[in-house]
């Protein structure tokens, strides 16, 4: 009933306890020790249930062993130990900010990537072209038909701008190291194209949020990211799925994913 009874290592537990956590949740009572035994995981994990630490923990634990084995220096790619896959920017910021606080003054080096603009700044752009529509239906049709396409224009170039900088910002994080790499699916596909990133010598792979990620369209992207896993040796990597539901198809991500998995519902 505590987490100094899982054996998680003792820099870990130090973290635990400077997080104030004192007994797990359920999710994470039964799926860390799953996870350190080996296994795959289908967690049935609503948001608020403690599910981030759940697949942290025996990553970051894992990890903490694994750190050191020798990884290839070709060019400017990196090769993570783990991918922690989420749908949206400000959950894999979320992830990244908690998975930072438990790996403190292990040596895990944690890194998020996503793409696009926040969310605040995208409800200025929004914001801003709904201005104009209802501007278009007001005043006079030609000059204000000039006047949207040029801001339009604009909205663009804001938006591939702000992309721009996240990027730059991801790549030079990239090139000190990493270790637990946290992204959203449509960035991570960029990253792999531009071969900043190789997912060879993934050990972890955690999906959180799957049935948002589906929601979102992401499957195409997510299925292009396993199979570069999968690609030079499956059985290397462990893989844990976290969805708050149990559709169809997610049932067949897991039967497509995981291997020989156990299936949690708390
Ligand atoms: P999550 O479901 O991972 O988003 O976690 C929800 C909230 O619960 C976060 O603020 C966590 O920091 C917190 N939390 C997670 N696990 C524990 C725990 N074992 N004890 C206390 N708080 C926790």
């Amino acid at each position: 009933n505590t987490f100094a009874e899982i054996d998680l290592g003792e820099l870990l537990d130090q973290n635990i306890r400077r997080c104030k956590y004192v007994k797990p949740t359920p999710v994470q009572r039964h799926a860390i020790p799953i996870v350190l035994g080996g296994r795959d995981l289908m967690a049935c994990a609503q948001t608020g249930s403690g599910k981030t630490a759940a697949f942290c923990f025996p990553i970051i634990s894992g990890i903490m062993r694994e750190q050191y084995v020798q990884r290839p220096r070709i060019a400017r790619t990196v090769y993570p130990l783990a991918l922690i896959l989420s749908p949206t920017r400000e959950l894999s910021c979320q992830i990244h900010d908690e998975a930072k606080k438990f790996s403190y003054q292990t040596g895990v080096k944690v890194v998020v990537a996503y793409g696009g603009a926040p969310i605040n700044q995208q409800v200025v752009v929004d914001l801003f072209r709904n201005m104009l529509y209802f501007a278009f239906i007001y005043a006079n049709y030609s000059i204000i038909l000039i006047e949207l396409e040029c801001k339009r224009e604009r909205c663009l170039v804001l938006h591939k701008l702000l992309d721009i900088f996240s990027l730059e910002d991801v790549l030079r994080e990239l090139e000190r190291g990493v270790d637990i790499l946290v992204a959203t699916p449509g960035r991570l596909v960029d990253l792999l194209e531009r071969a900043r990133v190789s997912l060879q010598m993934i050990r972890y792979l955690a999906l959180d949020e799957a049935d948002r990620m589906l929601d979102m369209g992401f499957e195409p992207q997510i299925r292009k990211i396993v199979e570069q896993m999968d690609m030079p040796n499956r059985g290397m990597r462990q893989t844990m799925l976290f969805s708050a539901t149990f559709p169809r198809e997610i049932q067949r991500l897991a039967s497509d994913f995981l291997s020989n998995y156990i299936f949690l519902a708390v």
